[in-house]
């Protein structure tokens, strides 16, 4: 075959051991066709070949984000962003602006808060002395606590309470009204839905279908909040990722998406399994996974979330928390159900993906796994732990034993990007700082990293978590947990694609891999990693296709 698009003059980074670099790459019929020496790759140029002189910037794979969600992301690209404010003044402003700017809208929803944005725990007071007279609430930057005021709280019915399966809270005051925080997934769902986006907060709150099946016209409005997600995406150099929320009715808008030409990237979707599902609904997951199998729209994996996060006090501890004798929170699944769910999935070839973010999460999710291993035998399922924000030290050396990926974050690790050291270290107590946020220690022990934001927890930019990657503090009594540049940029790439189960499909530039690319603004191992975010991305190209160009 004859190839379509050459990058010449480049230096490439394969990601493939057994050429881990060249100066040039031919891409046709969506595949990588050449990679090696220009006189190589320009001996298969086409008639009309389109040639790219990428004058001595780097080209890498295209970036594979190994856990975001998506549809959530693209939604609140348009809602306000109030990451990084602090106090009444500078958000009672921020409101005020985006209340005039949106004089129809039925919820004035913002992302990005911080646990400490005031000098006291927020409530549904300080948000009505922002905006007395219209529904309002703001996300925290984890999305797990929203904060509602009370003509929100009223609009949604829930002033008065709400009965919510256990770890989701509408947290109520002594004078039996609601306090206008909103711990967890269900607790929010009626104010979120406020905004018209229920049906796009379903994949993370139930994981249930939309009833009754949304119409043609309102497919169309979320497909376009999706094909923003989707462009934001491709801007950051992404070409594959894990959505780490999901029913059938995501794949559908995907699928869409697709039919329309807008499906600039290859999508894996979960089915969520919720903790009161029988076993018989991985039934679900497998007609999901049965439905949805090629190159660009995948299931073949579970989602399930163990426990909660630290600032709200919702991550499972084996230790009490500081200050709070008796607290640990507990687990969303008991050890012997969350063993018989894994067994049960792993023996049906599900992959599983927990989200675990206590020590004692993490503790349940590996015996979990183990005992999966122990039932079916120790195949190669490559389960995984998302998050890991603390691990106790006996159980690191199991994640390489059994197999197990840890899919982790690199912006999260407070004091390295935009999370701010408190409250979380404070809330995670010093005794335990040595084993928050471990990385190098989980590599060095043996297990295999795949990298991601967790957009829109954190910015999405792959630049940027590499960055953070290079560049996060030891903590006190820790080791240095940094990455280098190449493991970095391997787990943002060639590690999340093996993690998915897709490295037959991509995360590297080999030959006959699928023509997934980013080409940088400059060369990455010629900046140092505090500046790596002042590179941009310059061209994304997936499936032969080009998504992205500046
Ligand atoms: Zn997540």
């Amino acid at each position: 075959m004859q190839a379509e698009l050459i990058i010449t003059n480049a230096r490439v980074l394969t990601m493939d051991p057994n050429r881990p670099r060249a100066e040039a790459i031919a891409l046709g019929g969506g595949r990588i066709l050449a990679v090696g020496s220009r006189q190589r790759v320009e001996a298969i140029a086409g008639p009309n070949c389109q040639v790219i002189d990428a004058d001595g910037r780097t080209v890498l794979p295209g970036f594979v984000e190994s856990h975001l969600h998506l549809v959530l992301g693209g939604a609140e690209l348009t809602h306000l962003q109030v990451g990084g404010l602090y106090g009444f003044d500078a958000l009672h402003r921020a409101f005020a602006d985006f209340s005039a700017k949106n004089r129809d809208a039925p919820l004035l929803m913002a992302q990005g808060a911080g646990y400490a944005m005031l000098d006291h725990p927020m409530t549904r007071a300080d948000l009505d002395a922002m905006v007395p007279d219209r529904p309002i609430a703001m996300a925290a930057a984890d999305h797990h606590t929203v904060w509602a005021n009370t003509a929100a709280l009223r609009a949604a019915g829930i002033l008065h309470g709400l009965v919510c399966p256990h770890g989701h809270e509408v947290v109520m005051g002594p004078d039996g009204l609601a306090t206008g925080e909103l711990r967890e997934f269900e607790a929010f769902a009626p104010v979120v839905a406020l905004g018209g986006e229920a049906r796009l907060n379903l994949g993370i709150a139930t994981g249930e279908e939309p009833t009754p099946w949304p119409s043609d016209a309102e497919m169309a409005i979320d497909r376009a909040k999706v094909a923003a997600g989707l462009r934001h995406c491709a801007m950051h150099g992404i070409t594959s990722m894990v959505n780490m929320d999901g029913n059938r009715f995501t794949l559908d808008l995907l699928d869409g998406l697709r039919r329309q030409g807008l499906l600039t990237a290859r999508v894996k979707v979960p089915f969520h399994y919720k903790p009161h599902m029988e076993l018989s609904a991985l039934d679900r997951a497998e007609a999901m996974s049965r439905d949805y199998n090629d190159d660009w729209l995948q299931s073949g994996f579970v989602k399930l979330f163990m426990d909660g996060v630290i600032d709200s006090r919702t991550a499972y501890m084996l230790n009490d928390y500081p200050g709070m004798s008796g607290h640990r929170a507990e687990p969303l699944f008991a050890p012997a159900r969350f063993a018989e769910i894994a067994v049960e999935a792993d023996r049906r070839g599900l992959q599983i993906a927990v989200h675990a973010i206590g020590d004692g999460a993490v503790r349940n999710t590996i015996d979990g796994y183990e005992a999966a291993a122990r039932a079916n035998g120790l195949r190669d399922m490559r389960h995984r732990i998302e998050h890991i924000e603390l691990i106790d030290q006996a159980d690191v050396p199991r994640l390489g034993a059994l197999g197990i990926v840890a899919s982790l974050q690199p912006p999260h690790a407070p004091g390295t990007m935009d999370f701010a050291l408190l409250p979380t270290m404070e809330v995670i107590g010093a005794t335990r700082w040595a084993d928050a946020y471990l990385c190098r220690s989980l590599v060095e022990q043996g297990a295999k990293v795949a990298f991601a934001s967790d957009w829109p927890v954190t910015d999405v930019s792959v630049l940027r978590g590499l960055g953070a990657s290079q560049t996060r503090p030891p903590y006190s009594g820790g080791v240095d947990e940094r990455l280098g540049l190449m493991e970095s940029l391997h787990a943002y790439t060639a590690g999340g694609a093996w993690a998915a189960h897709r490295e037959a499909v991509t995360g590297s530039l080999s030959v006959g891999l699928a023509a997934d690319v980013v080409m940088l603004t400059g060369d990455v191992e010629a900046v140092a990693p505090e500046s790596i975010a002042e590179l941009g991305v310059a061209l994304t190209i997936c499936g032969g296709q080009i998504t992205y160009s500046c």
